[in-house]
């Protein structure tokens, strides 16, 4: 019997930031750490969605292999048959799947996507490529059968897309994909109410996000601690002079309050009743800076202890293995549309 698969992928445009982390690494990370009996684990980078949105690209292998240096020191193991970590470009059936599943999906349903609008918007120059990103990712999951795909909040619709173009595949063709779990159901299983969604520091009406125009409401997993702490003190509020978790009305001290409470690991109820009320903002943002810097000082000092030479033997065992199970799935769909003879 196989084991249900949980997989994630974070995009290497840039480095990555505490939004990502808590959003989408660190739940797929601590699965991996405690339930890789239970479950089979595909943590990957995906290369081609790295250029959707204009990048250097020859910055983009030192982007890739610094983000598999953040997923070692966010606790990855690197060294269970299990655990999978992978470049999404080695394992070409991801492109081969993406192509057909385009035969099938509407030109219409991929115009209401809510990202290609958002980053479409204003570009001069849209790209087919940031048109198609959701039938790439659907193919990342569909590829290996994943059932729980943990992202943030801004990918739910992308994971509601994937459910819809495997349900009707599998209305055409007779159960060709497991079908992932709609997105309440995610939520319920990493234990969280809803998707999360980090704003950004500056303009907490966006998220974080690393394609962001300014870096200054961003912190970088490889910020300098000190200045991730003055993004932290210089973090856009209100003029109410009372701190309250409240996302319409003060969105930016909620903000705040939610990475307090992801830092100490604390449901937001109790992080919100510790600070109620309090009416300096500056002694509230002081506290929530010298988190942030206690924070990534102890994570860079993880970083700085990976070693090369094991994420690249884990790169290899595991492009093979993802070799493996793409292909078994890439063949039985060639065979339903009819590239391959049955078996
Ligand atoms: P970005 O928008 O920063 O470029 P990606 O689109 O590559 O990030 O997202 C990688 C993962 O991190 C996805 O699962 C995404 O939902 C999650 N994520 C991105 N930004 C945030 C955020 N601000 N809060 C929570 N999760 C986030």
């Amino acid at each position: 019997m196989t084991k249900p698969v949980i997989l994630t992928g974070l995009r290497a445009n840039n480095d990555l930031h505490i939004g990502n982390y808590f959003g989408a690494m660190l739940p797929t990370i601590e699965m991996a750490k405690s339930h890789v009996d239970e479950y089979q684990i595909n943590m990957f980078i995906p290369d081609l969605h790295s250029f959707t949105t204009p990048i250097d690209h020859d910055d983009l292998q030192r982007q890739v292999w610094s983000n598999a240096r953040l997923f070692a020191a966010s606790g990855l193991p690197l060294d269970n048959d299990d655990i999978l970590l992978y470049r999404q470009s080695y394992v070409p059936a991801h492109s081969e799947l993406t192509w057909i599943l385009d035969c099938f999906t509407g030109f219409g349903e991929l115009s209401r996507m809510t990202q290609f609008k958002d980053k479409s918007q204003g570009a001069e120059d849209v790209k087919v490529g940031l048109f198609n990103y959701p039938v790439l990712m659907a193919s990342d999951i569909l590829l290996y059968g994943a059932k729980y795909v943990p992202v943030g909040d801004d990918q739910s619709q992308h994971l509601e897309f994937t459910r819809d173009i495997a349900g009707r595949m599998n209305n055409k063709f007779n159960d060709l994909f497991e079908v992932p779990y709609e997105v309440s159901k995610q939520h319920e299983f990493f234990g969280k109410g809803q998707g999360l969604r980090i704003m950004d520091l500056a303009d907490p009406s966006k998220k974080m996000s690393k394609s962001a125009d300014s870096d200054k409401g961003v912190i970088f997993l490889t910020d300098e601690p000190g200045a991730a702490a003055k993004k932290v003190m210089s973090a856009t509020t209100d003029d109410r002079a009372s701190v309250n978790y409240n996302t319409i009305e003060q969105p930016g001290i909620s903000n705040l309050l939610q990475i307090l409470s992801l830092l100490r690991g604390h449901p937001i109820e109790d992080v919100e009743t510790a600070y109620k009320g309090q009416s300096s903002y500056g002694d509230f943002k002081r506290i929530v800076a010298d988190e942030v810097a206690e924070f990534l000082t102890a994570f860079q000092a993880k970083l700085a202890d990976v070693n090369d030479d094991a994420i690249k033997a884990a790169f290899e065992r595991s492009e093979v293995r993802a070799n493996e199970q793409a292909n078994a799935t890439l063949l039985r769909v060639q065979q339903a549309v009819g590239l391959r003879q049955k078996a």
